[in-house]
């Protein structure tokens, strides 16, 4: 009957890039400031003198305004928890599942003349239709004496074999 083929593709989606760049951009934004610390000679160690140097010492971000080196440092540590909170999402695993119904060949037959003609059903139609069990199919004009019957199914043959 109708064979399903699985596929399981893993899809790296744009969360995980941005997720990067947002920790990159929050790292790059810390490394500055205490790379600005380390130049001015602040001791890391002492950490009084280095918060005392983060809320003393401004960052010009142009047009007149200006920022305490402290909110660099706050808004690197957020840029980097959004960006490791992004990474951290699992890698989403789509599954596409491709049903393939087969088209089959089917012989009925006129239950008033019988006639037999052929027709092209897909395996779906004919389950839905109750086959095997059912042999008897909706009613149809009979191409050779003309009348509305419901044929027979004599014979059912698959076209193609996988
Ligand atoms: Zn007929």
């Amino acid at each position: 009957m109708a064979r399903s083929v699985r596929k399981t593709m893993i899809v790296t989606s744009p969360t995980r890039i941005s997720g990067l760049v947002l920790t990159f951009l929050g790292l790059a934004f810390i490394i500055a400031v205490l790379s600005n610390a380390w130049a001015s000679g602040v001791s890391f160690s002492d950490f009084s003198a280095f918060n005392e140097f983060l809320w003393a010492n401004r960052f010009n971000i142009g047009l007149g305004i200006q920022f305490e080196l402290v909110y660099f440092i706050i808004a690197g540590a957020v840029t980097i928890l959004l960006g490791v909170s992004l990474l951290a999402r699992r890698t989403e695993r789509v599954e596409e599942v491709t049903v393939i119904t087969e088209d089959v060949t089917a012989t009925l037959e006129c239950t008033v003349c019988g006639y037999r003609w052929k027709e092209i059903f897909s395996e779906t139609q004919l389950d839905s239709m109750g086959f095997p069990r059912n042999r008897k199919i909706s009613r149809r004009k009979c191409p050779a004496c003309g009348r509305f019957t419901r044929p027979k199914i004599v014979k059912v043959r698959a076209p193609r074999t996988f």
